[in-house]
């Protein structure tokens, strides 16, 4: 028998969950036609479409006209980000304002954009992990295409002041777009009215399936077509529908929405539980403020230790974890993350992302308490850098 092993890296992907997968199913076998069709199995299809499309919007809070399904998170923000760029030029606005601390698919796309002419302010984030709102403030200007800040932090998942900075942008009259991939299904969220006009989205974080996502584009934004072609999405995001993943995608933000304050009152006890006991630890600290967080990300770096040694060994434990985001692995470079809340190359190198979901059980944790420390004391025993930690306490 396989070993069980306890998943704690919920930031990362989610298990798909019943509900999707059986709403799914149909659409897999029998319900196959096109969307675009007009005989029986064709709307059958469409009908699956639409109704996944009310159910996102009366999750978020919108229209149903305002949701344009995408094939993932990084599209939606590649999308919304070079879409809104673009249309500010034609208006001459070429500045973009965004946080030091993204999502790659955030700061890569920001990056090609500098490579085409505009200007990007990458805002500092404070030691809690929350963007400095005096640099927002200095900013943030007329001159702006679009403003990008993240929802929640992926890697620390902090929670940033969403609407503060919107309303600043809807008075400025500049485009504002936040990465809520972290936050949809874990937090409460209300579009309209919200001066949010663009919210980019991902079915894999809240247990629908991979490889689907959504923009929502508030009614009145015009953002160029992402692809040209058929006239699905309105034209705007042309090819045939994954309707299946579309599907399981509505009803696992339907099933998270209706059951969010448990999960999240579930989750933070477990949360506080793993946060204290990793705490007891010497030399460990939480990256991230400790209240303004998503309910099941704990955060921490344990002086003289590698990260990457650390997941090797939980591995071994059947411990499912990551040092920082999956974007970087394989690679070296300490997390860009939690180098932006001040921490020296050697401490983010010594870091730990658990990430929980409402399955995680308290029996797990309490595991996760047993094998930490013990993997943490073990890895310093043999560190030249512990050695050099604990001698100049003396
Ligand atoms: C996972 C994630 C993405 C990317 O979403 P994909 O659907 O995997 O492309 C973007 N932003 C944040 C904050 C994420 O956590």
């Amino acid at each position: 028998m396989a070993k069980q092993v306890i998943y704690l890296d919920n930031a990362a992907t989610t298990a798909v969950s019943k509900t999707a997968l059986e709403a799914m199913l149909p659409y897999l076998a029998e319900q196959y036609g096109n969307p675009s069709s007009v005989y029986s199995v064709g709307r059958e299809a469409k009908a699956g479409l639409e109704k996944a499309r009310e159910q996102m919007a009366k999750a978020l809070g919108c229209n149903p006209r305002e949701i344009y399904f995408c094939g993932c998170g990084s599209e939606a923000d590649n999308w919304a980000i070079k879409g809104a760029a673009y249309a500010g030029r034609k208006k001459g606005k070429t500045k973009i304002v965004t946080s030091c601390f993204e999502h790659h698919a955030v700061l890569h796309t920001c990056k090609a954009l500098e490579k085409e002419g505009f200007e990007v302010v990458y805002l500092p984030v404070d030691a809690e992990g929350i963007v400095c709102m005096d640099a927002f403030y200095e900013a943030v200007d007329e001159t702006c295409a679009v403003v990008s800040v993240m929802y929640a932090n992926n890697e620390i998942g902090t929670i940033q002041p969403i609407g503060e900075m919107a309303a600043y942008c809807k008075e400025k009259k500049v485009l504002f777009h936040t990465d809520a991939v972290q936050a949809v299904g874990h937090l409460p969220i209300h579009l309209q009215g919200s001066g949010i006009d663009l919210l980019s989205l991902s079915g894999h974080k809240f247990h629908a399936p991979k490889g689907v996502g959504a923009l929502y584009i508030r009614g009145g934004v015009l953002l160029p077509n992402l692809i040209e072609g058929g006239a699905q999405e309105r034209s705007r995001r042309a090819g045939t529908e994954n309707v299946a993943g579309i599907v399981g995608m509505g009803a696992a933000l339907t099933e998270a929405v209706a059951s969010m304050e448990e999960n999240s009152s579930k989750m933070k006890k477990l949360q506080d539980k793993l946060i204290d006991g990793l705490l007891q630890i010497e030399h460990t600290r939480l990256n991230g403020s400790r209240t303004k967080r998503l309910p099941g990300n704990a955060n921490v770096s344990f002086e003289g230790i590698e990260g990457e040694s650390l997941l090797l060994m939980l591995d071994m434990n059947g411990i499912c974890a990551s040092s920082g985001s999956a974007c970087t692995s394989g690679s070296l470079d300490p997390s860009h993350v939690l180098l932006s809340i001040g921490l020296t190359h050697e401490v983010a190198h010594g870091s730990l992302r658990l990430s929980l979901s409402e399955n995680t059980t308290e029996e797990e944790i309490d595991r996760v308490l047993e094998v930490v420390p013990q993997v943490v004391e073990r890895l310093r025993s043999m560190s030249p850098l512990w050695e050099k930690i604990k001698n100049s306490e003396n």
